[in-house]
């Protein structure tokens, strides 16, 4: 008896199963996914997409595939959370390619991004999120050249961190976790972690960025503790074999807070 025209109504028109597939194949978060939660997670960016409105700009025109493409890659973070941790707004504005912002765009508090300049990706607070497309369809490509590289969880966990203000890599936390907990295992990851970069960074004019490629992590995640969860959230979903011996306080604190593990299920596969 809910409205059938409401956006929450769950009853989106399912995604093309064939699309579905093709799209996701090669995301390394879909390795060892149980079909169950695969078919959660294609219900889950049915409704997303209905929910949300896209725009392209600089000549890009947005197809089918690419929708489900940002969606997939959307909704991994929110499977078991629910479509309404990315309530409060909705546009999603896709250039072609990476984009350098207008000068007016970037003076304002809460507003985040992947890289300087260009960008590859930014978050507003309560406003949209801004994609490269050319980077969202890395995720999953062998050429990308950070393995685990994912704008779009790197920007939709931006806007997790938001949900409580301006981003700072505290994410509002569930009941029953600690937030004593949660601070020790971020700020001494987020320590040890500038402390490589910067031993990388001081070997790079001999060894050209050997060092810096071998980190279990992006190297980006230095740049503040809110690139620093966005960074990991990849990782975690990504390629949490990496994180989760790096950073195994981290790897428990995201486990809690996505209720998932994706290292089991990568295990599992
Ligand atoms: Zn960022």
């Amino acid at each position: 008896m809910f409205g059938w025209f409401g956006k929450r109504a769950g009853n989106a028109p399912l995604l093309d199963e064939g699309l579905w597939e093709s799209a996701t194949l090669p995301y390394l978060f879909m390795r060892g996914m149980p079909p169950g939660d695969g078919d959660r997670l294609r219900k889950l960016a049915s409704e997303f997409l209905a929910g949300k409105q896209f725009s392209a700009t600089h000549g890009l025109e947005i197809t089918p595939f690419m929708h489900v493409q940002v969606a997939a890659q959307a909704v991994i973070l929110v499977l078991e959370l629910g479509l309404d941790w990315y309530d409060g707004w909705s546009d999603i504005i896709v250039y072609p390619g990476q984009f350098a912002p207008e000068r007016e765009f970037v003076d304002e508090n809460g507003i985040v991004h992947q890289v300087n300049d260009p960008l590859a990706g930014e978050a507003w607070l309560g406003g949209p999120v801004i994609l490269s497309y050319e980077d969202v369809a890395l995720a999953g490509d062998e050429r990308s050249r950070v393995a685990g590289y994912n704008v779009v969880i790197h920007e939709f966990a931006h806007k997790l961190d938001m949900l409580n203000g301006a981003p700072n890599g505290f994410p509002p936390l569930h009941k029953g976790m600690s937030l004593a907990a949660w601070k020790g295992a971020f700020s001494a990851a987020y320590d040890d972690f500038h402390r490589r970069v910067d031993a990388a960074d001081a070997l790079e004019p001999s060894d050209g960025g050997a060092a810096l490629g071998e980190l279990p992590i992006d190297p980006y995640a230095a740049e503040s503790p809110a690139e620093f969860f966005a960074v990991v959230s990849e990782a975690f979903f990504e390629t949490p074999e990496w994180l989760e011996p790096a950073y195994p306080a981290v790897y428990g604190q995201l486990r809690e807070f996505y209720r998932q593990d994706p290292l089991a299920r990568l295990a599992a596969a």
